[in-house]
């Protein structure tokens, strides 16, 4: 028997989608509450790598996903002028069966998550939150927005890295800042971009882009981190055109296609690792709510996907909630750790421009050992 035959999911993200698929089809009585009044809402682009294709097959998720998605296997290392200097066969951390890369718009990996979580049989509430809960041992008794209450085994914080399951729960570590912003950009895809791309040099730290579909990619420049807040879109979209200015070859493609100010945003860098364990009681933290990094290696949603597998496998596998949070940190917080570490570790060889750096090392240490599954 299952440690929980009732759980609330807080979030329907990367975490709280899958969390919710994995308990939901094996049974479990599973609610999500998502705060946002529309899974629309949720733009961008997003750069997925194999070990988290792997979560997203684990849950049915796979077909529809690459439907949707612009896979790719090699990594290009470009210098500003647009040369070519190196063309890198990626990890395929999910197995040989599965592209190390896929690319997809954030909008299209979230409506899959959600269907796949109803379909699993989850009720998802979207304009919804968590009010106040009262952990009394046996059960949690959570009180909605809307004023409904609702008794569960299990309450899974999966609201991301502001999250407010984890000030409910009395954690007061926060993300802090790396040092880096990054301006992202979405546009149609010319015919010159079939993979991303890097170039670690010229006037910013990185300068990328990956193709999310046919028609789609997001590009990104990270530079120190500024306060961009106040900044209009169209000026956000116009020093975005100017900091790119400064690469060449597919870089003037999208230049061109750069145009609509609504398409840019503008973020920075955060850090956090929760010391364990992710819980308290009966209230357990996954994804970005426990762990963010910066997206150096692009982990930190493949992270969040393999959180919420694990979880899942540990509720369903052990019939005391104890043994499964016991058996859910010992899978996680090592693996979760190394990505955090090596994410800012990337991050600060750029900001120290550190001679003895060793980018692909780290990035090849990492994700190979990624390959074995969560
Ligand atoms: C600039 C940038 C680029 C990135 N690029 C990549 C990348 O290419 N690849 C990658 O793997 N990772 C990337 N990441 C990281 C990735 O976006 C996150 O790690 C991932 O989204 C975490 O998933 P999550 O489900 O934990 O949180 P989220 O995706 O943030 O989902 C949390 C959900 O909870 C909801 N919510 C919040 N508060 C409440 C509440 N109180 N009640 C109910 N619902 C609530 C939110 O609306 C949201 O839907 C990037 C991050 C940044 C900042």
């Amino acid at each position: 028997m299952a440690a929980v035959e009732t759980a609330l999911v807080v979030g329907a993200g990367s975490a709280g989608c899958v969390v919710a698929a994995v308990l939901a089809r094996d049974g479990v009585d599973v609610d999500i509450v998502e705060i946002q009044n529309d899974v629309t809402a949720l733009g961008s682009g997003i750069t997925i790598q194999g070990n988290a294709l792997r979560v997203l097959r684990e849950i049915g998720a796979w077909e529809a996903a690459s439907d949707a998605g612009y896979a790719f296997d090699t990594t290009g290392i470009r210098i500003p002028d647009g040369t070519l200097v190196a063309e890198l066969d990626d990890i395929k951390t999910g197995g040989q069966d599965l592209p190390a890369t896929l690319g997809m718009e954030r909008r299209h990996l979230a409506e899959i998550l959600v269907d796949t979580a109803s379909a699993a049989g989850a009720t998802l509430s979207f304009g919804m939150t968590v009010a106040n809960f009262d952990d009394e041992g046996a059960g949690v008794d959570v009180t909605f927005s809307d004023g409904t209450n609702c008794r569960y085994d299990v309450v899974i914080g999966a609201d991301g890295v502001k999250s407010t399951v984890r000030d409910m729960i009395g954690i007061t570590t926060r993300p802090e800042p790396t040092g880096m912003g990054i301006f992202r950009v979405f546009t149609s895809r010319p015919d010159s971009v079939e993979r991303t791309d890097l170039c670690y040099a010229g006037p910013a730290y990185i300068a990328g882009y990956c193709p999310t579909g046919e028609d789609s990619l997001y590009a990104y420049i990270v530079e120190p981190m500024q306060d961009r807040e106040e900044m209009p879109p169209e000026d956000q979209l116009a020093y975005m055109r100017e900091l790119s200015g400064a690469y060449q070859g597919p870089w003037e493609d999208i230049r061109e296609l750069m145009i609509d100010p609504a398409t840019v945003h503008y973020t920075w860098f955060e850090k956090m690792i929760l010391e364990p364990p992710w819980w308290r009681g009966r209230v357990v933290l996954i994804g970005d709510a426990a762990h963010t990094c910066p997206p150096t290696i692009a982990q930190g949603a493949a992270q969040a996907m393999e959180d919420a597998l694990v979880l899942g496998e540990s509720l369903l596998a052990h019939s005391d909630l104890a043994s499964a949070l016991d058996a859910f940190m010992d899978r996680r917080y090592d693996r979760a750790k190394t990505v955090v570490d090596a994410s800012v570790q990337v991050g600060q060889w750029m900001i120290d421009d550190d001679p003895d750096a060793d980018i692909p090392g780290l990035f090849m240490r990492t994700l190979g050992a990624l390959c074995e599954p969560a």
